[in-house]
């Protein structure tokens, strides 16, 4: 047994470093230990989101859209650009150098914060003993006062459809195709499934999306997820909803993926095939039997409100815990344990987490949806304000899609904001700064908004509320 440290974290993605970091900077003593390693057996930090997840996936749409202008829209500004050519080695280079940037960026963050960094596959067991296995199978011990599990998720499978690696991959394998299929399946159309999906389609994929369910994105809000199949539609993207996929056998030239769709079976061809059914918390081999921590009914490490799990002195956060699995979620969620182990009654507010989808244009969401209201039996208010009236949104070629707010009935306060369009995920974070600051659509009426700015899309919205849009013609005129 050696280093009892005051806080010991497993896992170094958005959960767990930012709990460290916030640890130390307490003036706890704080190891973190990481599982995956790189060039000479240094740990790779920053999880999923900064190797696999929201980094590259984000470097690769910034890519492809503007590969998407140059093709398309510049003309619409009339800028004529001649050939424009693809340099698929290029854009994937480009994003490993932003990836190993940021990961740099946090180890100089955890040294500089005086964090011990650990490198190997940990397991917690009784009494906050955890046992360390490195790369050459050696086993450490350590101690500490306080464990926090970050182990994060990893891609869910499914038995129709097992990753090849080469044709059938999942997000990983999808953020680094040597060269734009022809033809591409997509099994799953949630986040992922659209966003690599329109990586894809954008550099000149057909792109085909196979959804089990028959409602398209059941989280968002009603009526911004039509919105934005119509918006998907148009770009190209071929959503089948009601496709439950069956096999997928892969031969030397592709794959051929079966499903049952309205009633008949279909076989399509496919160069290559995304697997994005969801992702599944990591917590094999990561806690032995008797460490006193559980699951729940769906795999989760079952915590309380505050991210305790049963074993005293024992926290999770991030992916591996109930709670949609966003890395803001997670961050947050490694701030708070952090103040609590200090001592201070800190808490997450649960109901105010944006959740944006990164397309072109973006769908982003924050509080209560429309149905969510209208099953919960709240009487509400809603407004809504087209894009296409704004004048920024005309200036930019971006009039596609609306700004939606919904507010209590009798006091007015904000309960919920959806957006599909330019700007959605900073327009949806000025709802979450008025939600928290308890603000009602009669505060954001009386703001004022600059000109010409997307902003003035949720202004008017807000004014919708009351039937007082100035630049649409109102249905109810207060
Ligand atoms: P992870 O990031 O998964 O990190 C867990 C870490 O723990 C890993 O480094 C792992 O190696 C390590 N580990 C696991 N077990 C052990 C062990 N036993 N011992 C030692 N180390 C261990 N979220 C957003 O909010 N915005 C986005 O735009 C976004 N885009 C995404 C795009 C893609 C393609 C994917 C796949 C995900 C995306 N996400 C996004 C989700 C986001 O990446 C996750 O919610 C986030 O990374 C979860 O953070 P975490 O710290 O809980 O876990
Ligand atoms: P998801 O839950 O968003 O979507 C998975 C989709 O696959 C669902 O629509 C589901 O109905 C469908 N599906 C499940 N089984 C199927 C089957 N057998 N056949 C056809 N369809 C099937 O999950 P995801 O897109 O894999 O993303 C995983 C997680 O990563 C999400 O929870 C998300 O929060 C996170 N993520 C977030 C972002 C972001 O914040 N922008 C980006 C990527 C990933």
């Amino acid at each position: 047994m050696s280093n009892p440290f005051d806080v010991i974290i497993i896992g170094s993605g958005p959960a767990g470093y930012v709990c460290a970091i916030r640890c130390a900077q307490l003036g706890l003593s704080t190891a973190v230990i990481e599982q995956s390693s790189g060039v000479n057996n240094q740990p790779l930090l920053g999880g999923t989101c900064l190797n696999v997840g929201c980094i590259p996936s984000k470097a690769l749409l910034d890519s492809s859209q503007r590969y998407a202008d140059a093709t398309g829209h510049l003309s619409e500004h009339g800028i004529g650009v001649g050939e424009v050519t693809l340099d698929i080695a290029g854009m994937m280079a480009r994003k490993e150098k932003i990836v190993s940037q940021l990961t740099g960026g946090v180890s100089g963050l955890l040294k500089h914060n005086g964090v011990t960094v650990i490198t190997g596959a940990a397991m917690l067991m009784s009494g906050r003993e955890v046992a360390v296995t490195s790369g050459e199978g050696e086993v450490a011990h350590y101690t500490a006062d306080h464990v926090v599990l970050a182990a994060g998720s990893e891609p869910a499978a499914i038995p129709p459809a097992p990753i090849d690696g080469e044709r059938v991959v999942d997000s990983t394998g999808a953020l680094c195709f040597d060269a734009v299929p022809e033809r591409l399946g997509v099994i799953g159309a949630g986040v992922i499934g659209l966003e690599l999906g329109s990586v894809w389609a954008r550099l000149g994929a057909e792109v085909v999306m196979l959804e089990a369910m028959d409602q398209f994105l059941p989280n968002m809000d009603e009526q911004i997820a039509a919105e934005s199949a119509k918006i998907f539609a148009k770009q190209g993207l071929d959503i089948r909803l009601g496709a439950r996929v069956t096999g997928a056998e892969v031969d030397a030239d592709g794959v051929s993926v079966s499903y049952t769709h309205q009633d008949s079976s279909v076989t399509e061809r496919f160069d290559r095939l995304i697997v994005a059914v969801g992702r599944t918390p990591r917590t094999e081999g990561l806690f032995s039997a008797d460490s006193g921590v559980t699951v729940d009914e769906r795999g989760f490490v079952f915590v309380n409100d505050y991210c305790a799990t049963e074993a005293p002195g024992v926290y999770a956060i991030g992916d591996i815990v109930r709670g949609p699995m966003l890395a803001h979620k997670g961050s947050e969620e490694g701030v708070m344990v952090a103040e609590r182990i200090h001592g201070k009654a800190a808490q997450l507010n649960y109901e105010v987490i944006p959740s944006i989808i990164y397309t072109h244009p973006e769908v982003a969401g924050v509080g209560k949806t429309e149905q969510e209201l209208k099953s919960e039996g709240v009487e509400y208010k809603a407004g809504t304000f087209p894009f296409a009236a704004i004048g920024r949104a005309q200036a930019s070629g971006e009039t596609d899609g609306l700004v939606k707010i919904l507010s209590d009935a009798e006091s007015d306060q904000i309960l919920g904001a959806h957006v599909v369009g330019p700007s959605a995920a900073d327009l949806v974070q000025q709802i979450v700064i008025a939600i928290e600051m308890a603000a009602s659509t009669e505060d954001l009426q009386l703001m004022v908004f600059g000109h010409p700015t997307m902003s003035e899309a949720v202004h008017e919205a807000a004014l919708a509320v009351d039937g007082r849009a100035i630049h649409m013609v109102n249905r109810a005129k207060r």
